[in-house]
């Protein structure tokens, strides 16, 4: 098989070559726990918060608001297990989300709508954005009973970015804390926890080339939160449970070589945009979601209307093109995911959908051959592919 092309950065981002250098060598030692007080423990606790030095540095964040986690659907649901004291004894028992949410909202959520808690869906119009008017109104309606609002920044299937520092600015008029999703977004657009006046942000050190089993949670003021998980203190006693030292160091490098890279979006979007372009001249049935939105400047989403996404998917691996398909799969009937029903889909495109996804740090030739390997795979199905 000729070259492999991986195209799914957004699942996951293997680890950037100067991560996997460093890890390379960091194997060698030392190690300890960090939070013994012996020689060995004090540096590589110098190490630990030099390594949250950088990273707070990058985020546009204070030492103290980063806590160590093992990733993004934990720090999800730190934020709504930690502000739950709060919410009880204030009385506000609504949780406010986007439709187009990550599982790891929505299964908090539902876990707390279970518990009593209230939860209301902020609709997305057709590009998969939401309308802030209605969330304004909506928190002047109930402002004052919202435990929380949890919008993310960028969407995972589509790359659509919502306006989060408008959201967030709303979110202060009302005084209603704000968990913004920003798993897709660090790593791949610019990104300022102060500036963005959000209170919660979550980072994944897989989705940006470090390693999985680390991440991050950004807290403008970590005192208001409860800890979720118990033990022996570590992290200021926001989350216990020995820090990954090794995963952590590695999410540091990977942020630093992020943000280098940063300035290659454009010509990322670029590529994407004429790959997009291509593709639409030669099928008239295929469709960009989110197309007129602002998007991740490296995430298709797209769909040939009544062709399976499996069915192309499985097209593009034989040719060595890994990518995924934005539905599920149950009983082998694909459905249409809750991100395209919410954005109106019908089911005849949603199931259709595959995402091809690079970052800042791909080969941006990779678009020539998938441009042409998807070409061919739906000259192949379309006509047998009709649902
Ligand atoms: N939020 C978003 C938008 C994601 O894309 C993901 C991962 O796919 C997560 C949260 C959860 O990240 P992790 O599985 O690394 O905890």
């Amino acid at each position: 098989m000729s070259q492999i092309i991986y195209a799914d950065c957004n699942g996951s981002h293997p680890p950037l070559q100067e991560v996997k250098e460093y890890l390379q060598k960091r194997l060698q030692g030392p190690f300890a726990n960090p939070n013994a007080l012996h020689g060995p423990g004090r540096n590589l606790h110098a190490a630990l918060e030099k390594s949250r030095a950088v990273i707070a540095n990058y985020l546009g964040a204070k030492n103290e608001q980063v806590i160590f986690t093992s990733g993004s659907t934990e720090a999800i649901n730190s934020v709504f297990h930690g502000i739950m004291p709060y919410a009880r004894e204030e009385r506000r028992h609504y949780l406010v989300l986007s439709a187009v949410e990550h599982p790891a909202v929505l299964e908090a959520a539902k876990k707390y709508e279970s518990q009593g808690f209230s939860v209301k869906i902020v609709k997305v119009n057709h590009q998969g954005i939401i309308d802030a008017e209605e969330l304004q109104d909506l928190l002047k309606k109930i402002g004052s009973k919202v435990a929380l609002v949890a919008i993310m920044a960028a969407n995972n299937e589509t790359g659509v970015l919502q306006p989060y520092e408008e959201i967030a600015r709303l979110c202060q008029k009302f005084t209603v804390p704000f968990l913004c999703d920003t798993t897709q977004l660090i790593g791949k657009l610019p990104f300022n926890f102060e500036k963005s006046e959000i209170d919660f942000a979550v980072m994944s050190a897989h989705k940006i080339g470090g390693l999985p089993g680390s991440g991050v949670l950004l807290v403008k003021r970590p005192t208001s939160l409860d800890p979720m998980i118990q033990g022996g203190g570590q992290e200021h006693g926001h989350r216990s449970g020995t820090q990954n030292y090794l995963g952590i160091e590695c999410m540091a490098m990977a942020l630093h070589v992020s943000q280098e890279k940063l300035a290659k979006a454009k010509e990322l979007e670029e590529s994407k945009l004429r790959f997009e372009k291509i593709i639409k001249e030669r099928f008239k049935k295929v469709t960009i979601i989110g197309e007129e939105s602002p998007r991740l400047p490296g995430t298709t989403a797209i769909s040939y209307q009544g062709i399976h996404g499996q069915a192309v998917q499985i097209e593009l691996e034989s040719h060595g093109v890994f990518v995924t398909t934005s539905s599920a799969c149950g009983d082998n009937e694909p459905f249409t995911s809750h991100v395209l029903k919410a954005m109106h889909y019908s089911d005849d495109v949603g199931r259709g959908v595959v995402r091809v996804s690079f970052s800042n740090h791909s080969d941006f030739h990779n678009y020539e051959k998938i441009t042409e390997t998807l070409s061919q795979a739906y000259k192949k199905l379309s006509p047998i592919g009709h649902f």
